[in-house]
C-alpha cells in the first residue's frame, strides 16, 4: 500500500527523480503536449534507465496505484498521464545508437523523433517517422506510425526489428521475430497495452535529402484537386508520398504575404528521390492544375520532419477526431469542402495520410495494425492556443467528423483518437482484437497497463 515510508523506499531505488504534488517540479512534469489535458498524478517517476522502470512497475503493483506510461507526452487524449496515478516517465531514457554498417538504429524508450532524425541523418540514414519532430518514439511506434515516408517504406512498425520490454510483473524481455513473437506482433500497433518499451531497434534506410514541399490550391478548386488526388495517389509509384490537407497558410516568411491566412487545399509531397526524378513523378499534378504555390524542392529529411514544429508548439488546445478511409467518394468530397472551408482557427486542419504503397504489402494479420486495406488515415484537429476557443474548435471537429464518419471504414488510427471507448478500439483492430486480447491476457492478465486505448485481457 502507499505510505510515506513506501514512497521513501521507492525514491531510494531510483536513479531518476521522484516528483510529488507540492514539489516545484510537479506542474512542469505533469504537463503534456495537449493543453486541454490537466491531469494530476500522485507520483511521477522520471526513470533514468531500465532498472528504474522495473522498480517503478513493481512499486505500481505493490502500491495499488494506477500506472500510466509517458513517452513523448504527445498523445491526443493525454494518455501518458492520469489523475492520482503513478506516471512512469521515460523522458530520461534518451539515447540513439546508429549502426551504419548494419543500417539499424537503437533508440531509448524516451526519445522523440527529432532525436532519431538528428542521429541518423549524420550517417545519411532515416527511419520512417511522423511529421512533427517532438512526437515520442514510444507512443507513435506502438500505435503504428505514419508520415512522409509511409508509401515508400511502410509504417514505422514495419521497420521495427525488436523491442526491449518491462512487463506488468516487472520481468524484462526482448520481443522480436524469434523471441516472444506473439508480444512482438501485438506491440506493432497494439499501443502501450503490453508493457513498457525501454528500447526500440529499427531498420534505417539510405535517405538523406528528399524532394519535398507543399502545393496549395484555391478552395474553389479543392473538389477537383481531391478528385484528381484520389486517383493519382492510388496509382503512383511508392516513391511518391503526398498527404492532402485543408489548412490556413501561416503568416510566416516561408510563404508569400499574399497567401498569409488564406484557407487552401494543400498536398505536402515527399519523394525520396533526386529532384529531377521527383519532378517527373509530379508532372501529372502540375499539368492537372497549376498550384497557387509550388514549394517542392530538395529538403534534408530532418528539416522536413520538423517543418511544422514552429506552427504547433506544446501547450495548444487540441481536439482530435479520426477515421480510416478506403474510398473517397464524390459525396464525401462535398462534405470535406463544406467543413474544410470552415477551419475555425489558424492551426486547425484536416489531414489525409495515404497508408497504401509499401504499407499495403504487409498482411492485415501480420501485425496488430489491421487496416492494411485502408487507403487513408484521416484526422480532423481543432487547434488553438487560447483555451477560450476550446468549444469552437471542438464543435467544428465533431461536426466535420459526424459528416464524414459515414464514409469511413469503421475504425481509426488509435494514435489519432482521444478517449472514445471500447467499441471504437475494437473497431480499430477489427479481426485482430481477439488475438490482441489473448496476448494481453498472457502478458498483462490484470490489465495493469490500462491508461491507453485499452485492450481488455481475454477471459
Ligand atoms: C502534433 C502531433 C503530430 C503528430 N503527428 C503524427 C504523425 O505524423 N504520425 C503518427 O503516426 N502520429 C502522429 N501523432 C500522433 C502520435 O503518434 C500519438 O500522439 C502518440 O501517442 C504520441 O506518442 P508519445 O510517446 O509522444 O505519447 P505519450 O502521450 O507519451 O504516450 C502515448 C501512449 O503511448 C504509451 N507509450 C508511450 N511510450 C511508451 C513506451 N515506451 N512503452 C510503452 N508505452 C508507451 C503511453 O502509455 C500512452 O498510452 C501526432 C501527434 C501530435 C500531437
Amino acid at each position: 500500500m502507499l505510505t510515506p515510508e513506501s514512497i521513501t523506499q521507492f525514491r531510494a531505488q531510483l536513479r531518476g527523480e521522484l516528483i510529488e504534488p507540492g514539489s516545484s517540479a510537479y506542474d512542469n512534469a505533469r504537463k503534456v503536449y495537449n493543453g486541454m489535458i490537466d491531469k494530476k498524478p500522485r507520483l511521477i517517476a522520471k526513470c533514468a534507465d531500465v532498472a528504474d522502470v522495473i522498480a517503478a512497475v513493481k512499486f505500481g503493483k505493490s502500491s495499488g496505484l494506477r500506472v500510466s506510461v509517458r513517452g513523448g507526452g504527445h498523445n491526443a487524449g493525454g494518455l501518458g498521464i492520469w489523475d492520482d496515478a503513478l506516471t512512469i516517465d521515460l523522458s530520461g531514457i534518451k539515447y540513439v545508437h546508429v549502426d551504419p554498417a548494419a543500417k539499424t538504429v537503437r533508440v531509448g524508450g524516451g526519445c522523440v523523433w527529432g532525436d532519431v532524425d538528428h542521429a541518423t541523418h549524420a550517417f545519411g540514414l532515416a527511419v520512417p517517422t511522423g511529421i512533427i519532430s517532438s512526437t515520442g518514439v514510444g507512443g507513435l511506434t506502438l500505435g503504428g506510425g505514419m508520415g512522409h515516408l509511409t508509401r515508400s517504406l511502410g509504417l514505422t512498425i514495419d521497420n521495427l526489428i525488436s523491442a526491449d520490454v518491462v512487463l506488468a510483473d516487472g520481468r524484462f524481455v526482448v520481443a522480436d521475430a524469434q523471441q516472444n513473437s506473439d508480444l512482438f506482433w501485438a506491440l506493432r500497433g497494439g499501443g502501450g497495452n503490453f508493457g513498457v518499451v525501454t528500447s526500440f531497434l529499427f531498420k534505417a534506410h539510405p535517405i538523406s535529402t528528399v524532394s519535398a514541399g507543399p502545393m496549395f490550391w484555391e478552395l474553389d478548386q479543392a473538389a477537383d484537386v481531391m478528385k484528381f488526388y484520389r486517383e493519382f495517389i492510388t496509382k503512383a509509384p511508392d516513391t511518391v508520398g503526398g498527404w492532402f490537407a485543408f489548412l490556413v497558410v501561416p503568416p510566416v516568411p516561408l510563404f508569400p504575404e499574399a497567401l498569409h491566412m488564406k484557407k487552401v487545399a494543400a498536398i505536402l509531397w515527399c519523394c525520396p528521390v533526386p529532384i529531377e526524378e521527383a519532378n517527373k513523378l509530379l508532372e501529372p499534378v502540375r499539368k492537372f492544375r497549376k498550384p497557387l504555390l509550388d514549394g517542392v524542392g530538395p529538403v534534408p529529411m530532418p528539416a522536413l520532419n520538423s517543418l511544422f514544429d514552429p506552427l504547433f508548439p506544446p501547450g495548444h488546445q487540441w481536439y482530435w477526431k479520426a477515421d480510416f478511409v478506403k474510398e473517397l467518394s464524390d459525396a464525401a468530397i462535398a462534405e470535406h469542402i463544406k467543413w474544410g472551408s470552415q477551419l475555425p482557427t489558424m492551426q486547425s486542419t484536416m489531414h489525409m495520410y495515404p497508408i497504401n504503397g509499401a504499407a499495403h504489402r504487409v498482411g492485415d494479420n501480420d501485425t496488430a495494425w489491421s487496416y492494411r486495406d485502408a487507403v487513408w488515415s484521416q484526422v480532423i484537429v481543432g487547434v488553438d492556443p487560447d483555451p477560450a476557443n476550446k468549444e469552437k474548435i471542438t464543435n467544428w471537429a465533431r461536426g466535420y467528423y459526424d459528416a464524414l464518419h459515414p464514409y469511413g471504414a469503421g475504425g481509426a488510427y488509435v494514435n489519432f483518437m482521444m478517449e472514445e471507448g471500447e467499441d471504437r478500439v475494437r473497431a480499430s483492430y477489427r479481426g485482430n482484437y481477439d488475438r490482441l486480447a489473448k496476448v494481453k491476457a498472457k502478458y498483462d492478465p490484470e490489465n495493469f497497463f490500462r491508461v491507453n486505448q485499452n485492450i481488455k485481457p481475454a477471459a
